[in-house]
């Protein structure tokens, strides 16, 4: 993994701990991660960003399900735990029929049930576009998860530009007021990592489709506008756009060329 970001001029890197689709992951290597911290550190990378599988639901009605959402994450961040100032971001569910509020309580009592005092890893909330019943469209949704969290020194939040602005929040024409808004509800110091996309439908359309930067409705300049905003630049920015390692090289180095 590391190989592979240094060849493309990458200094941060997003990575599934397993199938995105679920499943066992491989068994942990302790070697093959001594080896991963020496190149990040010889390289000088920043943060790295595992991603939990998506089709973990923390606030699944099911509680094998919920059970299952709860061992896998666990089993990540111990894993996670190995490699300093990583990151381990994760959708905080869908609630399907059972409401926003009772997916909250689940959700934060899941969070409760996984942080621990000694871990190192910060967990972050990614904030979602509202597709179906997805929880932490709103930022007021985020916050009230964090509010119900016990250790929550240990959350953090990743913004992902497509979803936000799928979700309904008009970083096109005001990230201004977007940002002070996230700052009134959620805290802008919670704020850890960016999911830098663009979105291949128009504001508030809650489908979820990514698309490449300058290729969507948010568009390059926009996008730009978020890499270069202050209270941002100092964040770690991961690309999730749909493109092959050749596509991810050209998009960092146009960002780069663009950043002040
Ligand atoms: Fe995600
Ligand atoms: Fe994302
Ligand atoms: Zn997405």
């Amino acid at each position: 993994m590391g190989e592979t970001a240094l060849s493309i001029g990458a200094k941060v890197f997003q990575f599934f701990t397993r199938n995105p689709r679920g499943g066992a992951a491989k068994p942990f290597d302790k070697a093959d991660a001594a080896a991963l911290v020496a190149l990040l550190e010889k390289n000088h990378f920043g943060p790295i960003l595992a991603h939990a599988p998506y089709t973990l639901n923390a606030c699944a009605a099911d509680e094998g399900l919920r059970g299952y959402a709860v061992e896998v994450m666990k089993d990540d961040i111990f894993r996670m735990d190995h490699f300093p100032g990583a990151m381990y971001n994760f959708h905080p569910g869908s609630h399907v029929k059972q409401g926003v509020e009772i997916g909250i309580e689940k959700i934060s009592d899941a969070l409760n049930q996984i942080l621990k005092p000694e871990q190192r890893t910060l967990v972050l909330l990614e904030t979602m576009a509202g597709k179906g019943s997805e929880v932490g469209r709103t930022f007021e949704e985020v916050r009230a998860i964090i509010d119900r969290v016990e250790l929550s020194d240990k959350l953090g939040v990743c913004l992902d530009t497509c979803h936000v602005f799928d979700g309904g929040y008009d970083i096109v024409n005001d990230l201004d007021g977007v940002l002070e808004h996230f700052d009134k509800v959620i805290g802008l110091k919670r704020l850890s990592a960016i999911h830098l996309n663009d979105s291949k439908n128009p504001m508030g359309s809650h489908k979820d489709r990514h698309e490449v930067l300058g290729g969507g409705f948010i568009g390059l300049e926009a996008l730009l506008r978020v890499v270069n905003h202050p209270k941002l630049k100092k964040l770690p920015f991961y690309l999730e756009t749909p493109n092959e390692l050749p596509g991810y090289e050209k998009e960092i180095a146009l960002v780069r060329k663009n950043s002040k």
